[in-house]
């Protein structure tokens, strides 16, 4: 049984189907070899270290992990030991199905057979297609005519009561420790202290949401202050969770909660399906724009103004407290997401691919597939984008979305003491500063301006058109 983006037991259909087989070798494999550029970033890493402990926790220590190409490390596993089928759920991310199809055909050359299943998207990504078989790339279409129209995804099954384990140790697995995905830095203390890892993390994270968030998640999934969004997203990413099993808890929850709220969280879970077909059905989505006229854009690289963003010390608050969550948690709020992402295009026009690879390393939900179908839509360039001319104004954001400036007070303690509707311009209640350098309160003055950027941005956009 080969884990892969499935770190889980319940609904795991590969598992229960290598379990109903027979004795089982359960496996894991980090290969960085085929990922090549798109090996995990390093807060991914470090879910992913106590996500494997946790896993094989529920293993009774009987996961074997290994780290290189994992068509060789198969390779060599199925010469030493007497392998008869080889188990895994399918991952969608072009890099994996290349390698997966190479090994499938060397598998089945040794005589081995390869069962494959889908557990992690609730519609294939092939599935849900426009009447003339071409891929959806407007996503309300994508939702109703396509997704509600299928046939209902899978009901999740229960794991397995019992597993019987064929125990040779390979000489070549590894020590977690092994696999080196922690970073010998105390920012991944930050991270480990606002998370808990693994299936049973998981489905506590669950409970606790439809108790405590989901009635109101329509109305309030826009308060990047409020706890008021599941933080699943990176439970569902490694797969510690299925969206089905998500997505059935919402069913049973509307009997209890208005609909509107379930059905809404339903609606999201879908946008991750929507990301995955356009991966799939568009493989150069993280690299290249899908709309094509975006290619003659003419993007800046300030690299000064891009450390300031890395580094949550734009000057606009809103702003530099999602990028500061993002450093200290290695989560952001959606709404900041769009935030800190249309600043980073829009205000300094600076690549979206630039913002989708600091994501990628930061994120402990860095996903391929949502990553880049949300820094396209941002940008304008995607599928079913935001129109160019919508440059969120990251003032009004904030007013808006962070009323009394909490979450701004939680990331951005400098402006902690400002009364709370100060916090969203702090430069009209400081001083002015005597020099340009000088921070009164050790926090920057704005790096760049609001009205002048926008009209900059709207200028080169309009060129393209
Ligand atoms: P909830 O509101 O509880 O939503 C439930 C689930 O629905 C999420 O866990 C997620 O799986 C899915 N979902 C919700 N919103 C979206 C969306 N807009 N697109 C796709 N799926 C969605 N999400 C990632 O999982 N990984 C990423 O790398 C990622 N990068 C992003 C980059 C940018 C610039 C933006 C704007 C969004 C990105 N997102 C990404 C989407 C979204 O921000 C996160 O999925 C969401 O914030 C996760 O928090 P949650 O689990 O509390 O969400």
């Amino acid at each position: 049984m080969w884990f892969r983006q499935d770190l889980r037991l319940s609904d795991n259909p590969a598992l229960n189907a290598a379990v109903a087989a027979g004795n089982i070798m359960p496996i894991y494999i980090l290969d960085d070899v085929n990922s090549g550029k798109w090996s995990s970033g390093s807060a991914s890493r470090v879910w992913l270290h106590h996500s494997l402990q946790a896993l094989n926790d529920s293993l009774d220590g009987h996961l074997q992990l290994f780290r290189g190409d994992a068509r060789i490390v198969l390779r060599k596993l199925t010469h030493q030991s007497p392998v008869k089928a080889v188990y895994w759920n399918r991952c969608y991310e072009p890099w994996r199905i290349h390698r997966d199809q190479k090994i499938k055909i060397q598998l089945n050359e040794q005589g081995i057979e390869v069962k494959s299943f889908n557990a992690s998207l609730l519609w294939e990504p092939w599935q849900i297609n426009k009447s003339d078989g071409t891929p959806y790339k407007v996503f309300t279409p994508f939702y109703q005519k396509g997704c509600l129209s299928a046939p209902p995804p899978r009901i999740p099954q229960p794991g397995p009561t019992r597993i019987k384990y064929a125990d040779q140790a390979s000489p070549q697995s590894c020590k977690l420790v092994d696999l080196a995905l922690l970073p010998d830095q105390d920012w991944q203390k930050n991270i480990i202290e606002h998370w808990q890892f693994g299936e049973k993390a998981a489905l506590i994270r669950l409970d606790k949401f439809c108790d405590q968030g989901l009635n109101d998640y329509r109305q309030e999934r826009d308060f990047p202050a409020l706890d008021s969004t599941s933080r699943l997203s990176p439970y569902l990413h490694t797969g510690e969770i299925s969206p089905n099993q998500v997505w059935y808890r919402m069913d049973q929850e509307s009997n209890r909660i208005q609909s509107s709220d379930t059905t809404h969280y339903q609606r999201e879970l879908v946008w991750r399906e929507f990301s995955y077909h356009l991966l799939y059905r568009f493989p150069e989505l993280p690299e290249q724009n899908l709309n094509s006229k975006f290619d003659k854009f003419e993007w800046m690289q300030n690299q000064d103004q891009i450390k300031h963003w890395h580094r949550g010390l734009t000057g606009y608050p809103i702003v530099d407290a999602g990028m500061r969550e993002l450093w200290q948690t290695g989560y952001m709020h959606n709404r900041v997401r769009m935030i800190v992402a249309s600043f980073l295009i829009k205000n300094m026009l600076v690549h979206w691919r630039e913002g989708c690879r600091w994501f990628w390393d930061c994120l402990v939900d860095a996903d391929l597939a949502n990553n880049s179908a949300s820094w396209q839509w941002c940008a304008g360039s995607g599928a079913d984008a935001a129109p160019y001319f919508r440059i969120f104004n990251p003032v009004l954001q904030s007013k808006k979305f962070d009323p009394d400036g909490e979450y701004i007070a939680r990331y951005v303690p400098e402006l902690a003491d400002l009364a709370p509707e100060k916090r969203h311009e702090p430069w009209l209640s400081l001083p002015e500063p005597k020099k340009l350098s000088d921070s009164d309160c050790g926090y920057p003055r704005p790096i760049l301006d609001l009205k002048e950027t926008r009209a900059r941005a709207l200028s080169r956009y309009q060129r393209l058109s």
